[in-house]
């Protein structure tokens, strides 16, 4: 966060308990959510997006494509989550909150700052059985992955093992997807196999 934003104090609240296994993927299911393995030795193991927190997420993506020069846009993913049986992460994203103001944008670059913060801080009122489970941003034209910069963004603010970061590539078709997790050596995963991207645009919603 910048100087600006130093005033700032996000307000303390007790995180909401998490869910059993049982419990999330019955949400996920009566919400007919759409699931993504992640791969790799990831301390998350899957994502459930509910339906409309999915096309926000696109929607949000696909309304930077009106700006002459695309610029990265990004938000925050909020929802719940439980440790399965071997120890890992699943994560039902409910929401996607749009960070509509941010402290700066261009083609290659994303500061959130201050004023998103806020609105995430608002969000989290909004929704209190849900929580913050990490973060999306756009690489307008060049691929999904993560950044030098992106991984000092994460580490500054999404320090819990289960916070997940999505990249999604809005100027190549399908919106080529990545999800990224801290391994379980703690490093955070940085990019996916080219074949895993997933499809944004034309991910069905699984059973
Ligand atoms: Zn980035």
């Amino acid at each position: 966060m910048n100087k600006a934003g130093e005033h700032i104090v996000i307000q303390k609240r007790s995180a909401p308990a998490s869910l059993t296994e049982k419990q999330l993927r019955q949400i996920a299911e009566q919400a007919e959510a759409v699931a993504f393995d992640i791969p790799g030795d990831s301390q998350v193991k899957r994502c459930y997006f509910f339906p409309q927190a999915k096309q926000a997420i696109f929607d949000w993506a696909l309304q930077s494509l009106q700006e002459k020069a695309v610029p990265e846009v990004g938000g925050f993913l909020l929802g719940q989550f439980a440790r399965s049986s071997e120890g890992k992460y699943l994560l039902v994203i409910m929401h996607f909150i749009a960070a509509t103001e941010v402290s700066f944008q261009s083609a290659n670059r994303l500061r959130l700052g201050p004023a998103a913060m806020l609105a995430l801080d608002k969000a989290l009122d909004a929704y209190p059985a849900e929580q913050l489970l990490g973060w999306f941003h756009t690489h307008p034209g060049h691929t999904p992955f993560f950044s030098d910069i992106d991984l000092a963004t994460h580490w500054a603010f999404f320090k819990a093992d289960f916070h997940i970061a999505m990249v999604t590539d809005p100027c190549l078709e399908p919106f080529p997807t990545v999800i990224l997790a801290k391994k379980q050596n703690g490093d955070m995963t940085t990019e996916w196999n080219h074949q895993d991207w997933i499809a944004w645009n034309e991910s069905e919603v699984e059973s």
